[in-house]
């Protein structure tokens, strides 16, 4: 039988349909919105006595969010809703402040990440932030490895997933260097993660600094990522502010352009220089570099 008629045979025309045109397969929405711009810092690298003065700075830097440490944050809502009042700077992400292995060979500590994973979600919910940043595992770590390991993190994540899912926040998935942590360690990666445990609750970040040692493309990393992409870390090669070593943004920028991103770019990184006077700057160069990002 020739190729063609075979494959007429069987391969119903319709089946074929559907299989070209699955929506659940297709990583970006028909209309993609405008990406925007929305700079953001973790709160420990701005320069301040108290939260409500680095607030209030980076309102006056043109920043739009802040990124939260999770270490004792139920204690803190209320110097943390005080501190937002009457500004429009809004919380992004929450960065640490869970116990616990998601990959861990011991039950034990997979429960416990799962516990406190769930309680820190709870207080990122009321806080009004996306979600809570999770690393399956650093290197250092006694860990599950290869295919056990992703088995593993996929069913842990179920049930974080489903409590996220229900109060609107998210599991920020986060890719490092090899250094830091094998495991999990291009975006590509974490987005399959995601799209295989299915869960609304479960999405993904990208971490610049992380980026430059791991991927062959940032647009083509940022692409992979998708609409499970929710938060970006900012750093440049040497781990200081953007604009502070020869690292460029511009081609990571087109890729979250092309996926329409909405949520925040944030500082993770040291300073050279005094911070008051480098961290706006910064700000000023990825204007500066989002612009040139054309598409
Ligand atoms: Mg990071």
């Amino acid at each position: 039988m020739e190729r063609r008629n075979f494959l007429k045979s069987s391969l119903p025309l319709a089946a074929a349909l559907a299989i070209t045109t699955d929506p659940s397969r297709a990583e970006q929405p028909a209309k993609t919105p405008k990406a925007k711009l929305q700079l953001c810092s973790q709160e420990s690298r701005i320069p301040g006595d108290s939260l409500k003065e680095k607030i209030d700075k980076l309102q006056k830097w043109g920043a739009r969010g802040v990124e939260l440490s999770g270490g004792n944050l139920s204690k803190r809502v209320k110097e943390i809703t005080d501190a937002l009042k009457g500004t429009k700077i809004k919380i992004s992400a929450i960065c640490g402040g869970y116990s616990g292995l998601l990959i861990s060979p011991d039950k034990t500590r997979r429960d416990l990440a799962i516990s406190t994973m769930k309680d820190l979600l709870s207080v990122a919910a009321e806080l009004g932030a996306i979600g809570a940043i999770a690393v399956p595992a650093f290197n250092k770590h006694t860990q599950l490895v290869g295919k056990e390991a992703r088995d593993v993190l996929i069913e842990t994540l179920k049930p974080i997933g489903e409590h996220a899912g229900k109060l609107g926040v998210k599991v920020l998935l986060e890719p490092l260097n090899r250094k830091e942590a094998y495991f999990l360690r291009q975006l590509a990666d974490a987005a399959s993660i995601c799209r295989d445990v299915n869960s609304p609750g479960i999405a993904m970040m990208g971490d610049f600094y992380h980026m430059y040692f791991e991927e062959t493309s940032d647009q083509g990393a940022f692409l992979s990522a998708g609409k499970y992409l929710h938060h970006v870390h900012l750093g440049s090669i040497k781990r200081k502010l953007p604009g502070q070593d020869a690292r460029s943004f511009v081609d990571g920028f087109r890729g979250l352009k092309r996926i329409g991103y909405q949520g925040f770019v944030s500082l993770e990184c040291g300073c050279i220089g005094k911070r008051d006077i480098e961290i706006p700057r910064s700000f000023r160069f990825l204007e500066k570099q989002w612009n040139e990002a054309t598409i």
